[in-house]
C-alpha cells in the first residue's frame, strides 16, 4: 500500500515535470512568465495553466502538510477526549463527545481526500467544509461549558485557524474562506454571549479579525514569493532546453554537408573509426566511392550554381537509393560520394552500386559537358569488407577508390569492385587513367 502511493507519487511527479517541459515550449505562456517577472507586478496571482502548472508543482507538499496538520488534530482530538473523561463529571465528558466526534469525522476524511496524487476541486471542498465544521466544533465546546468559557474556545479556535492559515499552502481564496469563516464564528460567538455587551464583543471581533487578516497578508507574501521562484525554475527550464536545442542543430550542423544536405566527411570519418573501434571489423560492410562523372565539363557548360544544384540532386539520388538508418551516404569530396553498406556482401554491393548508376542516369539531369552521355552519369568503386583477416577502414577506402579509379579508365558510368582492381588488365589500364588526370590537371 505504502509502496503503491510511494510509485504513485513518483508517478504523478514524472507527469508534473513532464508537462512543465512541455508547457515551457508555449510561447505565450512563456510571455506571460517573463510579464510576471518583469517586476511590473508586485503581486503574483497566476492564471490558467500557470496556475494549474503551479499547484501540480505545489501539491505534493502542500498535501503532505494538510495531512499531516489534520493527523496532529486527529491526535489531540482523541486526547482531548480522554482526558474530558478523566477530568470531567461523565454526563459533561459524554456532551463534549458530539463536537469531538465532528472534528474527528472532518479531520479524517480531508486526510482520505488528500491522499488523492491529482489535484481537484473535491479536494478544495473538503478542505473548507472541514475547516467549518472544525472550527464550528471548537466553538460548540465553548456552548456547551457555558457563555463564561465563549472566549477561552473562542481563542481556542482562533488559534486553530491562524496555524491552518499560516501553514496550508493552497490558494488565496481558500486562506480568505478559512478566515472569514473562523472571524464570522467568532463574531457570532461573541455578539451572543449573554455575558458581554456589544462594544466589547465589537472591540473582541476587532482585535481577532485584525489578527487573522495580519495572518492572511502574511500568507499571501509567502504565496507570492513561493510562486516567483516557480515562474524562475520555469524560465530556467525554458533556458536550458533552448540550449539543449541550441546543441543539437550546432551537432547537425557540424555533420551535415551545407549544400547537398547529406552528412559530411568529418561525420563519415567519425561512424567508420566507431564501427572500427566496436567488433565491427568482423561486420559485413561495403564502402561505394561514388564520382560524378566529367563534372567540371557541366560546371563549364551549364555554370558553378547549376554545378551546386546537380551536387543536391545528385545527393538525394543516392540517399534514395539506400535503406534509410542502414547505410549511410556523405559527401567526401568536391564531386564525390561515400556509401556505407551495413551487413552486406559482395553480390549485394554491387547490386546496390548499379542501382544507384541505373537511378542517376534515369533521372536524366543534363550535363552537356560530359564525354558518356548527354545526362549526369556516375562512376562507382566498391570494397567489401569480407576479407580475411579484415582490413581497416582507411584501406578499405583506398581499396574503394582504386576501383573507382579503374571504373574511369574503363569508360565511366559503371561499378567495378575492388578484386576486378587488383587484376593486371586493370592496373595497366589503372596506370594509364592516372596519367590522363595528372596530364588533364
Ligand atoms: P571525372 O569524370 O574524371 O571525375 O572528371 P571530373 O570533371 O568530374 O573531375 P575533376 O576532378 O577534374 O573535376 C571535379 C570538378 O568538380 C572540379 C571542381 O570545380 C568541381 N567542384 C568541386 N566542388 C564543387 C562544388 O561544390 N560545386 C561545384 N559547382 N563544383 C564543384
Ligand atoms: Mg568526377
Ligand atoms: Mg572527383
Amino acid at each position: 500500500m505504502a509502496r503503491n502511493s510511494t510509485s504513485e507519487r513518483a508517478a504523478a511527479e514524472a507527469l508534473a515535470i513532464e508537462n512543465r517541459r512541455v508547457a515551457v515550449e508555449d510561447p505565450a505562456l512563456m510571455e506571460e512568465v517573463d510579464l510576471w517577472l518583469s517586476g511590473r507586478a508586485r503581486n503574483i496571482r497566476l492564471k490558467g495553466r500557470l496556475r494549474d502548472l503551479y499547484r501540480e508543482r505545489t501539491f505534493n507538499q502542500s498535501s503532505l502538510i494538510v495531512r499531516s496538520w489534520m493527523g496532529s488534530l486527529l491526535a489531540l482530538d482523541v486526547m482531548g477526549s480522554v482526558l474530558n473523561f478523566a477530568l470531567l463529571e461523565r454526563d459533561v465528558a459524554i456532551q463534549a463527545l458530539m463536537p469531538s466526534l465532528i472534528i474527528f469525522i472532518g479531520a479524517l476524511s480531508v486526510s482520505i481526500v488528500y491522499r488523492g496524487q491529482r489535484i481537484s476541486y473535491l479536494q478544495d471542498a473538503a478542505l473548507i467544509a472541514a475547516m467549518f465544521v472544525i472550527l464550528l466544533s471548537l466553538a460548540l465546546f465553548g456552548v456547551l461549558a457555558g457563555p463564561a468559557f465563549y472566549e477561552r474556545y473562542c481563542a481556542v479556535m482562533i488559534f486553530v485557524a491562524i496555524s491552518a492559515i499560516v501553514i496550508f499552502s493552497i490558494p488565496l481564496a481558500m486562506t480568505w474562506s478559512i478566515a472569514a469563516i473562523a472571524l464570522l464564528i467568532h463574531a457570532g460567538m461573541m455578539f451572543s454571549n449573554p455575558l458581554m455587551d456589544a462594544l466589547t464583543a465589537a472591540t473582541m471581533a476587532l482585535f481577532f479579525g485584525a489578527g487573522v487578516i495580519a495572518t492572511v497578508f502574511a500568507r499571501r507574501t509567502a504565496s507570492v514569493i513561493a510562486q516567483k521562484s516557480f515562474l524562475l525554475a520555469l524560465r530556467d527550464l525554458k533556458r536550458v532546453s533552448d540550449l539543449a536545442d541550441a546543441n543539437t542543430r550546432l551537432e547537425l550542423l557540424a555533420r551535415t554537408d551545407a549544400l547537398t544536405g547529406v552528412a559530411n566527411r568529418r561525420w563519415m570519418t567519425e561512424t567508420l573509426d566507431a564501427l572500427w573501434s566496436d567488433d565491427a571489423v568482423s561486420r559485413r560492410v561495403a564502402i561505394l566511392m561514388c564520382d560524378v562523372d566529367h563534372f567540371k565539363g557541366l560546371n563549364d557548360a551549364l555554370g558553378h550554381l547549376e554545378g551546386d544544384q546537380c551536387l543536391r540532386e545528385v545527393a538525394h539520388v543516392i540517399r534514395d537509393c539506400i535503406r534509410p538508418g542502414i547505410d549511410h551516404v556523405a559527401r567526401y569530396g568536391g564531386e564525390e560520394f561515400l556509401v556505407l553498406l551495413s551487413d552486406v556482401d559482395a553480390f549485394d554491393a554491387r547490386l546496390a552500386a548499379e542501382r544507384i548508376c541505373r537511378t542517376m542516369e534515369a533521372a536524366l539531369l543534363p550535363n552537356p559537358g560530359s564525354g558518356v552521355s548527354r545526362y549526369v552519369t556516375v562512376s562507382i568503386g566498391i570494397c567489401t569488407n569480407d576479407t580475411n583477416p579484415p582490413v581497416s577502414a582507411e584501406r578499405l577506402q583506398r581499396h574503394a577508390d582504386e576501383a573507382l579509379y579503374l571504373a574511369k579508365s574503363r569508360g565511366r558510368n559503371r561499378v567495378v569492385a575492388y578484386e576486378e582492381a587488383t587484376a593486371a588488365a586493370g592496373s595497366l589500364r589503372l596506370t594509364s587513367y592516372l596519367s590522363e588526370r595528372s596530364a588533364a590537371g
